[in-house]
Formats: C-alpha cells, structure tokens, sequence
C-alpha cells in the first residue's frame, strides 16, 4: 500500500469510482480506499434508473449533463456499460399533482429538455401493458432519453479505467480514523496502513456520516433501508421505467427480461437495517400486479435491499467544509446517486484540481442546512 497520495476517496461505489477516474484522468494521484468490494454498497443494490425529470432545477441540470455523459461512457471506458434508454413514464394519479407536474415539465423545457404530458388514453401508446383504470392514472409525463444501465458494469468500468490512469484501488481495506493538522487533513489511517495525504474524498454513502464523525463534523444523512426485487424472466413487454410518486413504486424491464422495480414498506423507519421483509413482497406483489395485471401469475426470482443515504431536502452533500481545509463530501445522494454519479465526479474533479467552484457546488455545501430555508426535491420515492 502507499504511504502517501494526493487524494484518498472513501469509498469504491459508483461515486468514488467515477471520482477516481477522473481525477487520475488529470494526473492527480489518487487511492480509493474500500472496506469490502467495489460496489458492495448502495451501487450494487440500485436500479441503477437515469432520468432527468425533478422537481429542481439543479437536479434537473445535473441530470441532463449526466446523461449527456452516460451516452459515450461505454466508449470512453472502454467496457460496456449497459446503458438503453427506453424513457421514464411518471404516473399523475389527480390534478393536483398533474398542476406540479405542469410546473416541473415547464422548467424542465426550459433546460432544453424534451419531454411530453400524456392524457390516461396516451400512456398505452409507451407501456402498452400498464392497466390505466388500474394504476389510477389520470396522465403522465414521459422523457424519451432517460434510461437505465447496469451499476456493476459502470462501477467496474469506471474503476478499470481509472487503474489504467494510474488511480490505486484498495478493496477489504476499511478506513478506521482521519487525522488533521491544524485543522487541515493530514493522513487517514486503514487497516493496512496509514496514508498522508491533504484531502479526502467522504463517499462512503451511507456510511458518511460515520466517516464525518471521524473528524467531528455532523452530517444530518439518514439511512433507510430499500427492497428491490427481480422477477424471472419474460417475453420482452416494455421499454420505460414506470414510476409513480404517489404509491411509491418503480419499475422496468431489463434486456434479459426481468422486471426489476421496488416500493418502500408502509412505516419504514430510519436505520442501518439489511434484513429484506415479507411485507416488501406483499406490497410490491398488489402494487405491481394492479399496474401490471398479466404478471399476476409470474415468479420472483430474488429480492435484496439496500440503503438511501437521505439528506433533508432529498439532495447531496458535494464540496468542501469550511472548517476542515481538505475534507470533501460526495454523498447524501438519497435515491439518485448512480445517474448523478458521472457529472459530480467531473464538478469535484474540477474543485479538487483547479478550485474551480460553481453555482450548484456551493449550493450543495452541506451549509445550506444551517437555518436557511431549504428547497426539497419532490420527484422522490418516499
Ligand atoms: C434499492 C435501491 C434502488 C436505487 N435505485 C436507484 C436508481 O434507480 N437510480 C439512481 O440513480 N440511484 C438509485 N439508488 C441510489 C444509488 O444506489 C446510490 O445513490 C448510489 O449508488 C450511491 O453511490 P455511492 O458510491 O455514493 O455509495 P455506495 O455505493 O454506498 O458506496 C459507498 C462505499 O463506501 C464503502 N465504505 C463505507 N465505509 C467505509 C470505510 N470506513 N472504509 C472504506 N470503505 C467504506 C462501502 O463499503 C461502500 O461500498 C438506489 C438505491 C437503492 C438502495
């Protein structure tokens, strides 16, 4: 192991991969620590979903450059990433949310994106096989370039391409203390070895906030456990991801046939909790099969669950704190990390090699959250 580098990245899911590369893609010296394999982490239990409709405009604008990003990765990696882009269709169940989904599609226009309403008699002419009546829809909104890839595939992708830049990937090797000088990091301490270095990269996901508790800072993320499940496969029936606010589920079908999708459990609460519960299966059973009648008769093949690291207004935590010179936050990605994950590696690369700040960097300063009044993402699965 080195004993010392320019950047140390907590961290080896999708965030803390792509944030490697491109890092080592500018020359920067660079180590990611993991504490057991790359995307062991929220990246691994993702649907790994890609849209740009939000109710924000500066989610709404990191998801449009990302996907912008997305579109050449498999090229620029130089390994496949998976990625299609079948759209994702918005359920709007009553007019009020059809007003807010009017609001948000007139802002998302303005960013230049192409999305559509539908009426409840348009929606069939995308998910042929969504029962309208059934899923209590009265329209829709529908992004024909948003999309989905495959979260394993872009994580090693990312990770390969950032060894071949020089980056060095330690994997089983958790990172158990972060020393300062002087307010200013001096060294984070592995069950390796100790590594000097000036800055950190916090992209632990969940497990931020106990990274941050290292070196006294607060992070106020909150984890909560999500169940995702695959069915078996099928006959090729749909392209769109479908997801509706309001009951909370969304899901697609993947090239090889399985419906892929998940809906949070009535009452969940905060925690780092692993286990996968019946009531999960139960729910997104109803759920799905009212959306979707003809899979009343189909098998699950797997169910597994995961963590959204949630912030309280549903957005990350990116760039430095000010009172530690060197300790930078990527994190707090709530349900979106993977499809944010390439145009927030390139902002922090940015900040990290130039100092070059931004707009929406300094508004995802985890400062934002002291006593200000904050502006909550709405297009969240709760
Ligand atoms: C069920 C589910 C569905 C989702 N669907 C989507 C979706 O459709 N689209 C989307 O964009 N996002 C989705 N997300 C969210 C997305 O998965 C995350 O936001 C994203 O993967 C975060 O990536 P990350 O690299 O920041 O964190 P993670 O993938 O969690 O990686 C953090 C890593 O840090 C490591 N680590 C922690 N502590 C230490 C330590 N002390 N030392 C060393 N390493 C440590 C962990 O082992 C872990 O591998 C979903 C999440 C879940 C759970």
């Amino acid at each position: 192991m080195k004993s010392k580098t320019d950047v140390v990245i907590i961290g080896g899911g999708v965030t803390g991969c792509s944030l490697a590369y491109m890092l080592a893609k500018k020359g920067i010296d660079v180590v990611v620590a993991e504490k057991n394999y790359l995307s062991s982490g929220a990246t691994g239990a993702c649907g790994a979903g890609i849209r740009q409709q939000w109710s924000t405009k500066e989610n709404t604008e990191l998801a449009i450059k990302s996907i912008k990003i997305f579109e050449s990765l498999s090229t620029k990696l130089g390994q496949d990433i998976e990625l299609r882009q079948g759209g994702y269709l918005i359920a709007v169940h009553d007019a009020k949310e059809m007003r807010q989904a009017e609001k948000n599609v007139n802002m998302q226009r303005s960013l230049g994106l192409k999305v559509d309403i539908l009426d409840s008699d348009e929606i069939n002419d995308v998910v042929p096989v969504l029962d309208v009546k059934g899923m209590a829809a009265v329209g829709a909104t529908f992004c024909p370039t948003d999309g989905h890839a495959n979260p394993f595939k872009t994580t090693f992708a990312y990770a390969n391409a950032a060894r071949k830049k020089g980056a060095e990937i330690y994997t089983h090797t958790k990172v158990t203390d972060i020393k300062t000088i002087n307010k200013k990091i001096s060294a984070v301490k592995t069950g390796k070895g100790i590594i000097k270095t000036n800055t950190v990269v916090n992209a632990a996901g969940v497990w931020s906030k106990k990274i941050a508790e290292m070196v006294d800072i607060k992070l106020p993320n909150v984890p909560f456990r999500k169940e995702i499940l695959a069915t078996e496969r099928l006959k090729p029936m749909f392209e769109a991801m479908v997801i509706s606010f309001k009951d909370g589920i969304y899901f697609s079908q993947q090239e090889e046939g399985h419906i892929v999708g998940g809906i949070p459990i009535p009452r969940e609460k905060k925690g780092y909790k692993t286990m996968p519960t019946f009531s999960f299966i139960q729910h997104m059973s109803k759920t799905l099969t009212r959306y979707v009648p003809q899979l009343k008769h189909i098998n699950m093949l797997r169910h597994w669950t995961g963590f959204y690291d949630v912030t309280p207004d549903a957005r990350p935590i990116l760039g430095e704190i000010k009172e530690l010179k060197g300790f930078i936050q990527c994190n707090g990605f709530s349900g979106h990390g993977f499809m944010l994950s390439p145009i927030v590696s390139q902002i922090l690369s940015d900040f990290i090699t130039d100092g070059k700040t931004s707009k929406i960097l300094e508004s995802l300063n985890v400062n934002r959250f002291k006593g200000k009044k904050i502006d909550h993402e709405m297009y969240v699965v709760g």
